[in-house]
């Protein structure tokens, strides 16, 4: 069967199974841990075309809310809970308003934008352990949550529902520069701002510099922000582009980066980056893993021979 992917590469897997109930845990007591490939909404895999695993998807669609914490089924899509949130006066995710995906996939990187990151709201995650073979619920400060990175990356678990636990007062995060300027350009004042005001605005800000993936194919940023040692660095290097950590260490654009070294780059025409923000790689229709594979790479080493900084490819590169 094809299996849609949001950089629209051609991909075909053998075999699929859909967990929509408890009951369809059990079919994976049949399938050999390592053959087993997890997707969800496939906005943040690259995948070659022939998959030889059995696709896994989680599509357990339930939103219930209990007494202190909310439990979202992995299957929901991730713009569902934004909305239930707004209309249910839980606050805090607003920032991560127009993030495509599913929930279950969220804590896999744990999902950021605008300052925010989803694990401030993860309570606990239930999952199957393809280990163990049994079912257990995974406490957030077990979860080992850090910039973009979680346990759930080792592929031991699958999720099947994330337990939340949302402020009940809304106070707005307005760290990101990006947003409290906007915020400013568009006369909104921040003492009136709504959460729903909020939402858009971040909504609003991410239309103008990231392209649709249903327009223009692709998985959002392609290499992650990297962390540099703070006293390793000139003063002047990246100016602008550049955060400090708490930690004595740095936080680099990517897209800086790799607009320094964009002219020496050699992208076939079926890819180009995209205009208005270079860590984004379009798919402009025929692209095939290959090219896209040659395209990080050649991006990583010219980065690395004129900076010595080593960048790390953000999506899942799925190759078989
Ligand atoms: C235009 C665009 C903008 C984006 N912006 C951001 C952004 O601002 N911040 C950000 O953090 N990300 C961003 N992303 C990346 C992406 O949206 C997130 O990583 C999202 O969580 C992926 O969800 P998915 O369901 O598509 O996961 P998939 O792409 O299907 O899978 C991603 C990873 O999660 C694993 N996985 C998926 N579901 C499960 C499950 N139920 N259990 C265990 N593992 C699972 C997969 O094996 C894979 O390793 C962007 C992507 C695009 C295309």
């Amino acid at each position: 069967m094809l299996i849609p992917n949001s950089f629209g590469l051609t991909v075909k897997a053998k075999n699929f199974l859909s967990i929509d109930t408890s009951d369809d845990l059990s079919e994976l007591h049949s399938i050999k841990e390592n053959s087993i490939l997890i997707l969800g909404a496939c906005t943040n895999v690259i995948l070659n075309k022939d998959i030889d695993k059995t696709i896994v998807q989680v599509n357990f669609k339930d939103i219930k809310m209990y007494e202190d914490y909310l439990s979202v089924g992995g299957g929901v899509d991730w713009a569902d809970l934004i909305e239930y949130c707004l209309n249910n006066n839980l606050y805090g995710i607003e920032n991560l308003t127009h993030i495509p995906g599913s929930v279950g996939a969220a804590p896999v990187q744990n999902i950021g934008a605008y300052g925010v990151e989803v694990s401030s709201f993860i309570h606990s995650v239930e999952c199957f352990n393809l280990l163990t073979q049994q079912q257990e619920t995974i406490k957030r400060k077990e979860c080992k949550f850090e910039y973009r990175n979680s346990i759930f990356k080792s592929k031991n678990y699958i999720i099947l529902k994330v337990n939340f636990i949302f402020h009940k007062r809304f106070v707005p995060n307005l760290s990101y520069p990006a947003l409290a300027n906007y915020l400013i350009d568009n006369s909104i004042d921040k003492n009136s701002l709504t959460p729903q005001m909020l939402s858009n605005s971040v909504r609003n800000i991410r239309n103008s510099k990231l392209p649709d993936p249903r327009l223009e194919p692709n998985v959002g940023s392609i290499f992650k922000n990297p962390m540099v040692r703070s006293q390793d660095l000139d003063n002047e290097f990246l100016a602008g582009h550049r955060w400090d950590q708490v930690d004595g260490y740095t936080k680099l654009s990517s897209a800086r980066l790799i607009e320094l070294i964009e002219p020496e780059l050699n992208i076939p025409d079926t890819l180009r980056l995209y205009e208005n923000h270079s860590l984004v790689l379009i798919n402009n229709g025929e692209a095939s893993f290959d090219e896209v594979i040659s395209v990080l790479n050649q991006i990583k080493s010219k980065i690395f021979k004129k900076f010595k900084i080593k960048l790390e490819i953000e999506p899942e590169i799925i190759s078989s």
